[in-house]
């Protein structure tokens, strides 16, 4: 399908369908089925001309792509980014697809996106901005329909916005989001849950590969909902988190960072960086740090043929989606490293996703133990399947998720009677 030179330049929807043909390859699925999960469903640019607070509008363009609804309403978060252009998001929202899948959640994929630098706004721009790109992708979404949560760059603040301007055409639905503030019916244990999940999967890997966390060093790339999160988590688990970094660059401390101490540090300054007694490390460099494990939890495309050899460690846990290009998976995989993929290892947030919109339906909140302990089950029982599938195919972990998942969702649209 495509050549070692060619690979790097794929576009990150060429990437995610390219990982989907090969697993349709190996499965066997009909050429009308095939058609069918490899394209999107529905696709839509809105125009959103925003009022700065000196008065001047910007013209701003905003998406929504739903890829595939076999499974359940479509779901998946909204990102503020420069990058954040119609293809970013289809692939966004096909790798949810496959993601509601694997952890078998009943809900298809979508994803939404501003492309605009939120650095640039003040919190009233934002808020303007939020509220006017609901109303406008109001017509396709709907608590049964597309569900929207946060993803890079938006937060629990940005769905109570859109919470409110949805409910202003629609009346009170508080299902419209997930990702919401606890006090407006948001779940608690969702702000950790992505990083916890990223973790499960992390200790199940290190359990399979004969390690204890006490012996094994961790360096995570980006310090945001995700990555923040995995740190903690992992720190608490007995990991040492020796590097973290965020867009500003990177710290690295040998003996392992003083992770709540970090947080607190980055809450204030707004940074990891300038943390004190750290030596100060480049993104490129905590890549290649000599650790154990590498987290990557900020941008998609930051493993490449270009330093894919060069890194050292031998388990990656994605938690951001797609960090790793299809050549650069397969020099890994040569390499002897193990990837878990985004699609398995960032499965928590769409997983206490899902309870916070049972919770909204059935008007019933959960404790936060029985959100934990849920995510535990389905996170752990989800990366046994893909283990097993992987080991009975000799197939590394990425193609054996796809499998289970394009199976499901093939197995849906056939008993549907869309294909
Ligand atoms: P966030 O906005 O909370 O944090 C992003 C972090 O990445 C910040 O620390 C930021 O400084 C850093 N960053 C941005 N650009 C960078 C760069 N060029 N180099 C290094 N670091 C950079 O976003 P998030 O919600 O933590 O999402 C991170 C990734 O995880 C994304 O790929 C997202 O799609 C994925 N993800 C998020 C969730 C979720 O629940 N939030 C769920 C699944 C997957």
């Amino acid at each position: 399908m495509t050549t070692e030179d060619d690979g790097d330049n794929m576009t990150p929807f060429e990437a995610v369908t390219m990982f989907f043909h090969e697993v349709a390859d190996d499965i066997g699925i009909d050429d009308q089925t095939r058609e069918a999960l490899s394209g999107t469903y529905r696709e839509i640019r809105v125009q959103i001309p925003l009022r700065r607070d000196d008065g001047s509008v910007r013209t701003l363009y905003g998406y929504r792509v739903q890829h595939n609804g076999a499974r359940g309403p479509y779901k998946g978060g909204v990102r503020y980014h420069p990058h954040a252009d119609l293809d970013e998001v289809r692939a966004l929202a096909a790798l949810m697809t496959w993601k509601t899948a694997i952890v078998e959640l009943p809900f298809g994929g979508a994803k939404g996106g501003v492309q605009v630098d939120p650095g640039e706004l003040s919190e009233g721009e934002k808020e303007r901005l939020t509220r006017r790109y609901m109303t406008q992708v109001s017509y396709i979404i709907g608590a049964h329909r597309d569900i929207m949560a946060p993803d890079m760059n938006t937060n629990a603040q940005t769905m109570a916005w859109m919470m409110d301007a949805y409910g202003q055409r629609g009346g009170h639905t508080p299902a419209i989001v997930t990702g919401k503030p606890v006090p407006l019916g948001g779940s608690l244990g969702r702000d950790a849950a992505t990083g916890r999940g990223a973790v499960i999967v992390m200790n199940e890997a290190v359990r399979d590969m004969g390690r204890q966390p006490e012996d094994l060093t961790v360096a995570i790339q980006g310090f945001g909902n995700v990555g923040s999160w995995a740190a903690r988590l992992a720190a608490n688990e007995g990991y040492r988190v020796v590097a973290v970094s965020d867009v500003n660059g990177g710290i690295f401390e040998h003996r392992g960072l003083n992770v709540p101490d970090v947080m607190s540090h980055a809450r204030e300054s707004g940074s990891v960086v300038d943390y004190p007694n750290c030596d100060v490390l480049t993104n490129e460099d905590l890549l290649e740090l000599d650790v154990d494990i590498l987290m990557p939890c900020a941008l998609g495309g930051v493993i490449t043929k270009a330093n894919a050899d060069r890194i050292a460690a031998k388990l990656i846990i994605e938690g951001a989606n797609h960090p790793v290009t299809p050549v650069a998976d397969r020099i890994l995989d040569e390499r002897g490293v193990t990837v878990v993929p985004d699609i398995l290892a960032n499965a928590g947030g769409v997983t206490v996703s899902y309870f916070e919109w049972t919770q909204n339906i059935q008007q019933f909140h959960w404790e936060e133990d029985r959100v934990n302990s849920e995510l535990a089950k389905r996170m752990t029982r989800a990366y046994q399947e893909v283990r097993d599938h992987s080991r009975m195919h000799d197939t590394d972990l990425r193609h054996a998720g796809f499998a289970i998942a394009v199976d499901r969702v093939a197995t849906a649209a056939h008993l549907r009677g869309y294909v």
